[in-house]
């Protein structure tokens, strides 16, 4: 017996506030992509689908921008599921995968994003250990550096995708992508000899 596979997405509406959580089937995401649209109407998500990897245009909750990303196939639609980082204040604003892990996820994302909105904090509520949250205010020092963050491509915009024990970068545009451990001291410490960061290419 098979049941469909749903993947389950969620975002923070920067126009409303509202956590937005949407169920998709797998199989008509890998088809055809996805636009997930808030109740207000006034911000949408959007995944399209191209040979083996998706585009996603995702509204910002946390910094009230919009950004893009390039994810393979099987990164969205297998696993628990993947995070998706605002580059300018390097946290969490999108949540990709199965529906528990996306609700949680989204559940902390506004508790977060509230306190940031009142008390301008930087988001340790994202991040369960103290590497993590150290190493990602180290990426965004590097990030400010002027060509902080660059690809082989020639690109300068990228996204995040948070994971409990690294981060990896990935190239708005050619979609390579650079993983920063960031499980111990040590990884803090070679993180911190690096002026920019380079992401290679594809
Ligand atoms: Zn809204
Ligand atoms: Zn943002
Ligand atoms: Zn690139």
């Amino acid at each position: 017996m098979t049941t469909e596979k749903t993947r389950t997405i969620g975002y923070l509406c920067p126009s409303c506030r509202k956590k937005v959580i949407r169920d998709r089937s797998a199989f008509a995401l890998a088809a055809s992509g996805a636009a997930v649209n808030c109740e207000c109407g006034r911000s949408s998500l959007t995944i399209d689908a191209e040979e083996r990897r998706f585009r996603l245009s995702v509204p910002c909750g946390v910094c009230g921008g919009e950004h893009s990303a390039v994810l393979d196939a099987n990164r969205l639609l297998e696993g628990k599921g993947v995070g998706l980082g605002c580059p300018q204040t390097k946290q969490l604003c999108c949540f990709i995968g199965e529906g528990y892990e996306v609700e949680r996820e989204m559940e902390r994302l506004s508790l977060a994003a509230d306190k940031e909105a009142t008390r301008g904090e930087d988001g340790e509520l994202f991040v369960d250990s103290v590497i993590m949250h150290e190493v990602l205010s180290e990426l965004k020092e590097i990030a400010a550096r002027e060509h902080g963050i660059s690809c082989a491509c020639g690109s300068e915009r990228y996204a995040m995708e948070v994971r409990p024990t690294y981060v990896d970068l990935i190239c708005a545009g050619c979609g390579a992508r650079l993983r920063i451990d960031a499980a111990t001291d040590e990884d803090l410490d070679r993180l911190c000899c690096h002026w920019t960061l380079r992401i290679k290419g594809k």
